[in-house]
């Protein structure tokens, strides 16, 4: 139960921004971050109503004394748009994890649960606890090396407030022998020495295998002889039932026999445990008290229920999030990782692997993908997003990029007539960015696309001057003639990127998102910018400076 002079001191901020009128649904909502549980709202309610009509009572001014005087008692949460309020959830005491499998760096796709882990930790001040799922994995889905760094790299980037000391799956193996131990001495857990096959089959058909109801005393002798056997030979499987409506839930196997090798601690083990049972362990020794995890575990979670009931643990509260696909991309961590490893891609930033380090240096903001990961909610059922949303938000951020000239594979063009020019260029259209002169003669480099494309028209060099391209004949080279410097409504031309034709210019590549190479010329000034800076090629596109060779630059791509 709330105390009384809490409920008034949110009472009191409530009137004091309503012009002396406090209301009773804000009052009940605000009490919710004092850690207000729905089954109290029936007798808190009473005592908000009559709090309230003391304070309505109350002058204005007097209102705004007395809160001076009470307003320390608020816990002053930070309002998160778009996320509603955690189920069960107190002020403080919200301990959230996320757990990523180190098969690769983590993608746009898994920012999801990150991100709604972080924003529900930041939401209540509670903690968010960073696991590496790592235990043993397949060999067709084996751990990563480097996943470990560039997993902490990314949940860094991303601006995730954590624990800092990070979990280890395989550092814990040992606990879960200890619990599992527990839970076969008992009689919940036994021993299967039953092939795949078989298993299968008895599953399917709901029948008990011939070891499940051998005698306890037998299954602890299975158990230890588990640790010499064969892969295989024996897994441990939690008795839920063979008669339960969904098979996938029928007698889990929750500890397997893997001989492979373990990245981080070599042949130490070998019996593993699978996920649902390392983390319906974990989740209560590391006092988890909210799961937010995709809606493609919910067997998990049946199964961890299972488990917690067996030992009597509280139930942390689990919410499970739809699917999110993202249309424009195909990310797979796995096949990622195997054409990085195979040299096919250029390394785990390469664009097409989508992971945060690719984003990073494209020029993504990680405030552009948290912003886009909250305008989706925490809505259950599988959604689909174009890409183009989070370009379009990332955009925003981008808004102050100084514009620069760029043109991709240039030829050479001249038009007659053309005056010498200083054309003074600023490098923003509206932001004091600075400007820089442009000294043209009749030359100019085009890109060869444009120049492929010409017809009998008007055309317009950017901020330059207009300019006519004919062909009176089919046998002779197109010509092209100066009409005027200024923009001219009345005249219809057609936008054309330049250069002015000079040395001066500056090899520019740039790493579109497709992982292919363009290049192309940029103005001389280009040279200026330090790697990570980040600025717009007009009629191009937005770039990032990655890398500068001796008179070279290489860009990468952001999006139109
Ligand atoms: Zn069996």
């Amino acid at each position: 139960m709330i105390k009384k002079e809490t409920i008034r001191a949110y009472a009191l901020e409530n009137a004091i921004k309503h012009k002396g009128k406090s209301n009773q649904g804000s009052v009940l909502n605000s009490l919710f971050a004092e850690g207000l549980k729905k089954e109290n709202i029936k007798e808190t309610i009473p005592v908000i109503q009559e709090v309230i009509d003391e304070i309505n009572s109350l002058s204005f001014e007097e209102q705004e004394a007395q809160y001076h005087l009470t307003k320390h008692q608020l816990k002053k949460r930070e309002q998160r748009e778009g996320l509603p309020e955690l189920e069960n959830a107190e002020h403080e005491k919200v301990v959230l994890r996320f757990a990523p499998f180190p098969s690769g760096p983590l993608h746009i796709g898994n920012t999801r649960q990150l991100i709604l882990n972080d924003e529900y930790a930041k939401m209540y001040k509670g903690r968010l606890i960073l696991v590496m799922d790592d235990t043993i994995g397949s060999e067709e889905k084996p751990i990563e090396k480097e996943a470990y760094k560039l997993i902490e790299e990314g949940v860094n980037w991303l601006d995730v407030n954590r624990d800092k000391k990070i979990i280890y799956k395989s550092d814990r193996i040992k606990d879960y022998y200890e619990y599992a131990e527990e839970l076969i001495k008992k009689g919940y857990m036994y021993v299967c020495s039953c092939t795949k096959e078989e298993i299968r089959e008895t599953r399917a058909e709901g029948v008990e295998c011939p070891c499940r109801n051998l005698p306890e005393s037998e299954h602890m002798k299975r158990w230890k002889e588990m640790f010499k056997a064969k892969e295989g030979e024996y897994v441990v499987r939690l008795k839920t039932s063979m008669q339960h409506p969904n098979p996938a839930f029928r007698d889990r196997v929750l500890f397997r026999i893997s001989e492979r090798e373990h990245i981080r601690i070599g042949k130490k083990y070998r019996v593993w445990p699978l996920l649902e049972f390392s983390w319906a362990i974990d989740d209560h020794l590391l006092g988890v008290t909210h799961i937010i995890r995709g809606i493609d575990l919910i067997m998990e979670t049946e199964v961890e229920k299972f488990i917690w009931n067996i030992f009597k643990w509280k139930n942390p509260t689990v919410l499970h999030t739809g699917h999110l696909a993202i249309q424009g991309i195909k990310i797979s961590k796995s096949k990622g990782a195997k054409e990085v490893r195979a040299g096919q891609y250029i390394g785990w930033n390469d664009p097409r692997t989508w992971s945060l380090q690719s984003l990073r240096d494209r020029g993504i903001k990680p405030e552009a993908i948290r912003e886009f990961i909250i305008s989706m909610g925490m809505t259950k059922s599988n959604s689909t997003v174009a890409v183009d949303m989070l370009y379009a938000i990332n955009r925003k951020f981008l808004e102050d990029c100084p514009r620069y000239f760029f043109v991709e594979d240039p030829i050479k063009i001249k038009i007659s007539g053309a005056p010498a020019i200083d054309a003074e260029l600023p490098l923003h259209p509206s932001k004091n960015l600075g400007k820089r002169i442009y000294e043209t003669s009749q030359e100019f480099y085009i890109q060869r696309q444009d120049a492929e494309l010409f017809q009998d028209k008007n055309y317009r060099l950017m901020h330059l001057l207009n300019f006519r391209s004919e062909q009176l004949l089919k046998t002779k080279p197109r010509t092209f003639s100066f009409i005027s410097e200024d923009t001219d409504k009345n005249l219809d031309v057609k936008f054309i990127q330049w250069l002015p034709a000079n040395d001066d210019n500056i090899v520019t590549k740039i790493r579109m998102d497709d992982g292919s190479m363009i290049t192309g010329i940029g103005e001389p000034e280009l040279a200026n910018l330090k790697i990570g800076d980040q600025v717009q090629f007009e009629r191009f596109g937005f770039v990032k400076l990655y890398k500068k060779n001796p008179g070279e630059l290489e860009f990468w791509f952001t999006h139109r």
